[in-house]
């Protein structure tokens, strides 16, 4: 097998391992397992998912496919994001949470829908 991607959370290391498989590449995901344990409380960022390709020969479509995956997250904006501030208590909440983990207030100008491709994060808070 070879290593082809490590994923973010379990949940992204399965929609990578359902992409290659439905262009007909095997693929499997190890280490969820610990993802899914630690998943009780805020993702446990040192245990990472790792997706595999078991024959090495697909290893550049594979590549080619996830790159497309994270070029066509990342332009909807539901790829990795900045660690914003909270206004609120101040706490550094991670970018993929909407809410603050410790007072619960909304992250700051939340639209949920800024679809435009790449334009979504320009608006810096710089107060
Ligand atoms: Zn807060």
């Amino acid at each position: 097998m070879t290593r082809i991607y490590f994923a973010e959370n379990a949940m992204i290391a399965h929609h990578v391992k359902s992409l290659l498989e439905a262009d007909g590449i095997s693929a499997e995901v190890t280490g969820e397992t610990l993802a899914a344990m630690a998943g009780i409380g805020p993702v446990d960022l040192s245990v990472q998912p790792v997706v595999w390709v078991h024959d090495p020969t697909e290893y550049e479509r594979a590549l080619e496919i996830i790159r497309r995956y994270e070029k066509h997250e990342r332009a909807d904006g539901h790829a990795t994001r900045p660690t914003w501030s909270c206004p609120n208590c101040d706490e550094s909440v991670d970018g993929g949470f909407e809410l603050c983990w410790h007072c619960g207030a909304e992250r700051p100008g939340s639209q949920a829908s800024d679809g435009d491709a790449g334009q979504g994060d320009r608006v810096r808070d710089d107060a």
